[in-house]
């Protein structure tokens, strides 16, 4: 059997990422989550506890990760004692599959969740590389 990969992303996190995207003027906002993990004999379950946004260089249409902010962002979620589960973004227009871009950076990063929020209908997916050359996986999303 398979094991199942779930991401727990609290709704009360979902709408903050929407009005934020929203008040910035529909551009790409982004950062990262963090939480804890439990692992199971047929189950990761990925708990979003915390996101820390950073939104520098967001656009319409794609935004450019700033690796000096997204370190320090990392470094507030160890502070808080969280776990760093991956990066967000929104997609002002269209639905929540990674463009190119995401999925170039996203091999860069194998482990890390990449969550994709659709600004349209306040879809979500979450995706992730299992190792480096590997073909990305999608992972469930459960709203809690
Ligand atoms: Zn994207």
């Amino acid at each position: 059997m398979p094991i199942r990969y779930v991401l727990y992303l609290p709704k009360h996190i979902l709408r903050e990422i929407l009005n934020e995207a929203t008040s910035l003027g529909f551009v790409e906002a982004y950062g990262v989550i963090g939480g804890y993990k439990l692992i199971s004999e047929d189950s990761i379950k990925l708990v979003v506890k915390a996101r820390i946004p950073i939104n520098k260089f967001s656009y319409r249409k794609y935004f450019v990760l700033d690796q000096v902010a997204w370190i320090n962002a990392i470094l507030k979620l160890k502070k808080k004692g969280l776990k760093y589960l991956g990066i967000y973004h929104v997609h002002p227009e269209g639905p929540p599959i990674p463009s190119n871009a995401d999925l170039h950076m996203m091999l860069q990063c194998p482990g890390e969740v990449w969550l994709i929020v659709s600004l349209e209908d306040a879809s979500c997916c979450a995706y992730y590389v299992p190792t480096f050359h590997a073909k990305h996986r999608r992972l469930d999303v459960e709203l809690i």
